[in-house]
């Protein structure tokens, strides 16, 4: 006799996701379970399309349902299991006031403690990674004194587009993208006061129609400035990746963004090691800065470590050029590890999102 779709549920109830520790039937993944003789049909709903532990819930499930059979006497029965995925809706309030972007799921900020550590590089990175991975991703620009998007997402030659008093984001390698480098003089230099960072960013973010995202990602000026206490007030953010080279100069400028992000009341996601090695051209690996330097800041700190870059050549030319898909290609492309660092911030932002970790602001400004 097979089993029925109450020992199924039952067996699944067992299995647990090793991020968010509780069993898939609570989380309320469990989206099918149709049972037709020997054969069970399963739909389970993961928390975001870049899931890193999708081979694990697979064995665990297979696992399950087959310990359940074995016990109660039953043949072993053929599953199919499929992965949907859909990114879940946190807290959508900020101080109390509903969100400024009511149909973007999870806004992930990135940082960096000083310029040049490759905050834009990453940002556009993940952005273009998650969307890879088949998420809806937005990535807005706002690191207002030094705008990288034109270049690095190629840009400069596209019309900007708005309809009523709402920017049309440029669809390029399949993200959303909003930059304040498209609606300035490039060659001027830009002098922001404190509260013009603040309307610029707010114009930036509010009135750009993003449509419906799974993530935002965020790229914020570097250092410790106004536009993070902005954005910390305004919308409600998932958490911040913050981004540092291993050197030990480096790590001080990046503990004291970490700090940043805590005493804004924003989650640190995790610290990503950029330019942490280099390959020559002998293919021996050569630890230029120190690698290893941030991961050691981070676990100091107490902050989750997200994964390390090497430093590449094609890397900086794919910047230069604007074409980031090309990371992808290629026998010396960093895809893989660009991919490994994606589903490590997205299972952080489903672990953040789900234990509804949103600690508000406490610094204000009037
Ligand atoms: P930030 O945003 O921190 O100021 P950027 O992302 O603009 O830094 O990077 C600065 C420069 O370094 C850019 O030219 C970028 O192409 C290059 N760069 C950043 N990370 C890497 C890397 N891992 N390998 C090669 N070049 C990199």
């Amino acid at each position: 006799m097979p089993l029925r779709r109450e020992e199924v549920e039952d067996a699944l109830k067992t299995v647990q996701d090793p991020d968010l520790h509780r069993d898939l039937v609570t989380l309320g993944m469990v989206k099918r379970i149709e049972v037709d003789g020997n054969r069970i049909d399963l739909v389970v709903e993961l928390t975001t399309p870049a899931c890193p532990m999708k081979d694990r819930i697979r064995a665990d499930i297979e696992a399950a349902i087959a310990r359940a059979a074995s016990e109660g006497g039953h043949e072993a029965p053929e599953v199919d299991l499929e992965f949907t995925a859909d990114v879940r809706r946190p807290n959508e309030k900020v101080h109390g006031k509903a969100s400024p972007l009511p149909n973007v799921r999870q806004i992930i900020a990135v940082g960096a403690g000083k310029g040049g550590v490759g905050k834009s590089t990453v940002s556009t990175l993940l952005a273009v990674g998650l969307a890879r991975l088949g998420a809806r991703v937005g990535l807005l620009d706002a690191d207002i004194y030094g705008p990288s998007a034109p270049t690095m997402l190629g840009l400069t030659d596209l019309p900007t587009q708005a309809h009523g008093n709402m920017l049309i984001p440029f669809e390029v390698h399949g993200i959303k993208a909003m930059t304040i480098g498209k609606l300035v003089d490039p060659e001027k230099p830009l002098i922001w006061r404190g509260p013009m960072a603040h309307g610029a960013f707010k114009q930036l973010a509010t009135q750009t129609d993003w449509g419906e995202l799974d993530y935002l990602v965020i790229d914020l000026p570097p250092g410790t400035g106004d536009v993070s206490l902005t954005m910390s007030q305004l919308l409600p953010l998932t958490g911040a990746v913050v981004v540092c080279t291993p050197q030990r100069v480096a790590q001080d400028d990046c503990r004291r963004a970490v700090r940043m992000f805590e005493q804004l009341g924003v989650e640190v996601l995790g610290v990503v090691e950029n330019m942490s090695w280099f390959v020559g051209d002998d293919g021996k690996e050569y630890d230029l800065f120190g690698r290893g330097g941030a991961e050691v800041m981070a676990q100091t700190m107490g902050v989750p470590f997200l994964g390390a870059l090497p430093i590449t050549m094609p890397l900086r030319e794919h910047c230069d050029l604007g074409t980031p898909l090309g990371n992808w290609e290629g026998p010396s492309a960093i895809g893989a590890s660009v991919d490994d660092l994606c589903r490590a911030v997205a299972s952080r932002v489903s672990i953040a999102s789900m234990q509804g970790r949103y600690i508000q602001p406490t610094l204000s400004v009037t």
